[in-house]
């Protein structure tokens, strides 16, 4: 089959998927208590940093997520930032992430003065890949008392963040073996992952720390925030405190025993994500179906594959994905051209991190892995909406 009718069999799968549906790539969706609440905060002026909501909010992320803590923050960038302060990282610290991710995971690093160090991803989960992982640090490592640091630089590797990318769970149990190998700290960015399940339990608390980001496009939403997960006390009470300004608990003085950060969430926006949360096993059961409805849609056509969850894990399918089959020079750019005419929003994966103008002079393994998924991923429209079954 030549590659233009090939491009406009995957372009018309995905349109009978989408037909009357929401064809933005992923709309936030209210259809719950959220002007409810959000009227409450208004009705009892509390829609600033006091009132029940934050807490209410925090509670329940915990409660869903299995995380005995729970810190709600201004955005996900921000929760990240706080998660490696209270990690420890410090300037020079060097912390591995993908190329493959959203920039926020190498900026949040680099507040801390630290650097963020790129190693490949793999093609099934998008995750970062545990053999070349390994296999790079013994390479590049050395043990100096206790401490692993950098060959080349000289400055400790203190961390890893694996990212849940596009709902997919990452290779977890290989990436704690070889963080354990390596003493290295592990931080999930779970922005995307939020009920994303890896063997029975939430993508952002298997490591250390995780976070979730309620950004307008993610899962759930809070107009914006984040939040922080752990099980470790000491870093969710860190954490709470480095939040809101390290202000000593005081009912009128205003006294702080650090440099602290101004990353809470308003109650205004925590009301939103309560009753976003109450619908969240229904937004994933929906987002489920939607990836079914792909599948289906998909199934017979050649030259592009949906992206689908490895054994044992469970995704969110936050945002559902194709994978070209092979790179051929403007085909991507002819897919996301014909849907852009009939205002059907679709878009390639982020430019890779390893040679963004911010971050292509930071310390990288080769990463040819990344370098061909980047040119193969398309998001497709993922709007929860579009898994209802009369919309087939
Ligand atoms: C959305 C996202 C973030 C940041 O979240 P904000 O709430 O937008 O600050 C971080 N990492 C990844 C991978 C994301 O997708």
């Amino acid at each position: 089959m030549n590659q233009s009718s090939s491009n406009s069999q995957i372009l018309n799968a995905i349109s009978s998927v989408v037909q009357n549906g929401k064809r933005g790539l992923h709309e936030p969706e209210f259809n719950g208590n959220e002007s409810k609440y959000l009227s409450d905060c208004i009705e009892t002026s509390m829609v600033s940093s006091i009132g029940n909501y934050v807490t209410k909010f925090e509670n329940e992320i915990s409660k869903f997520t299995g995380s005995k803590f729970a810190v709600a923050t201004s955005n996900g960038t921000s929760a990240l930032h706080l998660a490696l302060v209270c990690v420890g990282i410090q300037p020079n610290d060097e912390v591995l992430i993908s190329p493959l991710t959203f920039i926020a995971t190498a900026n949040a690093i680099a507040y801390c003065g630290g650097t963020p160090h790129f190693v490949d991803c793999e093609s099934e989960t998008l995750g970062i890949d545990p053999g070349k992982l390994r296999k790079y640090l013994l390479e590049i490592a050395k043990v100096e008392s206790g401490r692993i640091l950098n060959r080349k630089t000289g400055n400790p590797i203190k961390a890893i963040i694996p990212m849940h990318c596009y709902g997919i769970p990452s290779r977890m149990e290989e990436l704690i073996r070889v963080a354990n190998e390596f003493s290295l700290t592990i931080i999930e960015d779970a922005a995307e992952s939020l009920g994303s399940l890896y063997r029975g339990r939430n993508t952002g608390t298997i490591g250390l720390v995780g976070i979730y980001s309620f950004n307008g496009n993610k899962i759930i939403t809070t107009g914006g925030g984040g939040v922080l997960v752990t099980n470790d006390e000491t870093i969710a009470r860190k954490a709470k405190h480095l939040s809101t300004t390290a202000r000593i608990s005081h009912l009128w003085n205003f006294q702080h025993d650090e440099i602290g950060f101004n990353y809470r969430m308003p109650n205004l926006n925590a009301a939103l994500g309560v009753a976003q949360l109450e619908r969240i096993n229904e937004k994933i059961h929906l987002k489920r179906n939607l990836h079914d409805k792909y599948a289906i849609a998909l199934g017979g056509i050649s030259g592009a594959s949906l992206l689908k969850e490895p054994p044992g894990c469970r995704s969110n399918y936050w945002l559902n994905t194709i994978i070209l089959d092979k790179v051929v020079s403007g085909d991507r750019e002819e897919i996301l051209r014909m849907a852009h005419e009939i205002n059907i929003s679709m878009r390639p994966s982020w430019e890779l991190l390893n040679s963004s103008i911010p971050y292509r002079n930071y310390p990288t393994m080769k990463t040819d892995c990344a370098e061909d998924l980047s040119k193969r991923i398309i998001n497709i429209p993922s709007s929860e909406s579009l898994g209802l079954l009369e919309n087939v």
